[in-house]
């Protein structure tokens, strides 16, 4: 097993401890973990500026020193709205990072909470929502997009016109980019993961390969949660799990 989306202590939101996620991981039997903490730059997030980049690396660096055979730290982030933000990412993906998660969570100052759902339908927000995902999968500058349907997480629904979806597919594929199965939706009592299997089998008719798995833990406890059923749909769909090192696609 392997997740690739893990938070940490080194996230405004998570105070879990990258040595506890090691030792659940061999517990649980997981081979490979990737720490992803949040890296936002938008002023609205609880999390602005609140990522540093020194103090991540001196604790991974100790922990992957510490580690035994039985156990593969990788290094990520998970960076929130890249198309904007790309002189940034490329000034911190100096760091040796492993893998870099590219996500939207905001469209300007809007996430979608409560006060947005009520004056937003999900068709409305899911119309604004895939034009960021359009412009930041054609920007690239990193591995694979986060959590494709986010506002699924909160909406409990997804909207969506295929030609859209397509045309993000084509521009992600064009950019050599991935996207992941992320799994933080079951836990939140959604039924699918993000995204589902009928967008996986849209990603796989325009000729997309490959996916990451990942929970999107913050606490110790949810690390690897939902991978079988993650892993079974991906098969089922005829998509291949792999993971980066060094930024670089590994089949599993
Ligand atoms: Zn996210
Ligand atoms: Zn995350």
């Amino acid at each position: 097993m392997r997740d690739m989306h893990v938070h940490t202590e080194f996230s405004c939101d998570s105070d879990a401890k990258m040595e506890d996620y090691i030792e659940k991981a061999k517990a649980s039997g997981i081979g490979t973990i990737c720490f992803t903490d949040h890296v936002d730059l938008n002023t609205n997030d609880y999390g602005y500026n609140y990522y540093s980049a020194d103090r991540f690396w001196e604790r991974f660096n100790e922990i992957k020193y510490n580690a035994d055979m039985l156990i593969e730290p990788l290094a990520g982030i998970e960076f929130g709205e890249p198309h904007l933000y790309e002189k940034n990412l490329k000034e911190l993906t100096k760091y040796p990072y492993d893998f870099v998660i590219g996500s939207i969570h905001w469209i300007g100052d809007m996430f979608p909470c409560q006060k947005v759902r009520e004056q937003y339908s999900a068709k409305e927000f899911y119309t604004l929502y895939w034009k960021e995902v359009l412009k930041t999968v054609q920007t690239g500058g990193f591995d694979a997009l986060g959590h494709i349907d986010f506002p699924k997480r909160y909406y409990g629904e997804i909207y969506y016109e295929e030609a859209v979806i397509n045309e993000i597919f084509r521009n992600l594929l064009e950019k050599d980019l991935v996207i992941e199965i992320n799994t933080s939706s079951l836990r939140k009592g959604h039924a699918q993961t993000m995204p589902g299997k009928e967008l996986l089998e849209i990603y796989k008719a325009n000729g997309g390969k490959y996916v990451t798995i990942g929970s999107d833990a913050h606490v110790v406890e949810d690390i690897g949660a939902d991978y079988e059923t993650a892993k079974s749909m991906l098969e089922e769909v005829g998509l291949q799990e792999v993971i980066y090192r060094q930024r670089k696609r590994q089949i599993i």
